[in-house]
């Protein structure tokens, strides 16, 4: 495998949980005895840890019976306490501090947000402590929530200009059918352009929210972005270890990078289609061009119609005449003058290339 820097690791909730919910204390230290051992060897991590809400589970027993939301918020409010306490007792043998970032979808809605955010983690990073992230499930609102944690890690990851994401859950990686069934292999490679989606089931297992429909989209954006993804077993012995060291004999499977990462605003666009403003829907022609290898920009000849009202600087989403999403882009221009230049030749972009992310 090329040379890491900067890793993403996420850890699912079934790696970190028993199957009857108490924390798996084992599988913890031994994912924080690996990620020390990647530190001594000079390489940044970044956590990305679930498990929150499974840890709540087995410290509390509401007396009453609640809605899914109020157990999300109790059993996170108790659990993420009870996670990094022994995250910190675990790492503090190594000698290591680790920090907690609660996060939540808002804080990646506006670029000032953003960059708050990633400034956050960058000032823990150079000072050695290795961030602990999870979703703020006390105060997120059920509709703003992320998908899952693999969401939030790609989001990190992208932000935080990771090359590596590693996903760690309780299954080798994507199989070409029901990993139980013996005629399933395992995929090992994936390369840019490849489409997995047959192979996606829509099942999900055990205790976190997310599936393998999530990472499959995760990895593929994140790889066509420029970083390096592997959805991996944590349940496995040495399992990090053996993925940067010795990643050829352990079982994974690996989304190769695009050779030209995007640039940072170009990233941070990407993955903010969930916060855009307003849609606008192009020509058969303009779709083409936008879809092409060239480098183009939203002009308004275009475009037939908008839809929403947006500010200049917001995100809008863009649509071909058959309605189906191919792109967003921060618009340089607002809602209600671009209403004005509709169809119209010679007017400077609605959006500019440096600021399009096309799907
Ligand atoms: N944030 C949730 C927790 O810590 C996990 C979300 C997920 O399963 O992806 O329990």
């Amino acid at each position: 495998m090329k040379q890491s820097r900067r890793i993403v690791v996420k850890v699912g909730s079934n790696v970190l949980t028993r199957a009857d919910g108490r924390p798996n204390v084992t599988n913890m230290s031994a994912i924080v005895d690996q990620v020390a051992h990647l530190r001594q060897q000079g390489l940044e991590i970044i956590l990305v840890s679930s498990g929150a809400v499974a840890c709540g589970r087995s410290v509390v027993k509401p007396s009453k019976k609640l809605d899914s939301v109020a157990q999300r918020q109790i059993f996170s409010a108790v659990g993420q306490i009870k996670l990094l306490n022994t995250y910190h007792s675990l790492f503090g043998e190594y000698g290591l501090i680790v920090g907690q970032v609660l996060t939540q979808k808002e804080n990646f809605s506006s670029r000032s947000a953003y960059l708050n955010q990633r400034s956050c983690m960058q000032v823990m990073l150079e000072n050695g402590v290795i961030p602990i992230v999870n979703e703020n499930d006390t105060a997120s609102m059920t509709e703003l929530m992320f998908t899952d944690n693999d969401e939030l890690s790609g989001l990190i990851a992208a932000m935080m200009d990771a090359d590596t994401l590693i996903i760690l859950s309780n299954i080798d990686g994507i199989f070409t059918g029901s990993p139980d069934d013996p005629e399933s292999t395992l995929i090992g490679k994936v390369a840019i352009g490849d489409d997995l989606s047959q192979y996606i089931l829509a099942t999900k297992s055990g205790f976190g929210r997310g599936g393998m429909g999530t990472k499959y989209g995760i990895a593929r954006k994140l790889a066509d972005e420029g970083v390096r993804v592997i959805i991996a077993n944590g349940n496995r012995p040495n399992i990090l270890s053996d993925l940067i060291f010795n990643s050829d004999s352990t079982p994974h499977t690996e989304f190769e990078p695009a050779d030209e990462p995007i640039s940072h605003i170009k990233r941070w666009i990407a993955h903010s289609d969930s916060f855009a403003k307003g849609r606008i829907y192009v020509n058969a022609k303009a779709a083409e061009a936008l879809a092409g290898d060239r480098a183009v920009s939203l002009l308004p000849v275009g475009i037939t119609h908008i839809e929403g009202e947006w500010e200049e600087g917001d995100i809008v989403n863009i649509f071909d005449d058959n309605s189906n999403q191919m792109g967003v882009g921060r618009a340089s221009v607002d809602s209600a003058t671009t209403l004005t230049l509709v169809g119209q030749r010679g007017s400077r972009p609605i959006i500019h290339y440096d600021y399009l992310f096309m799907d």
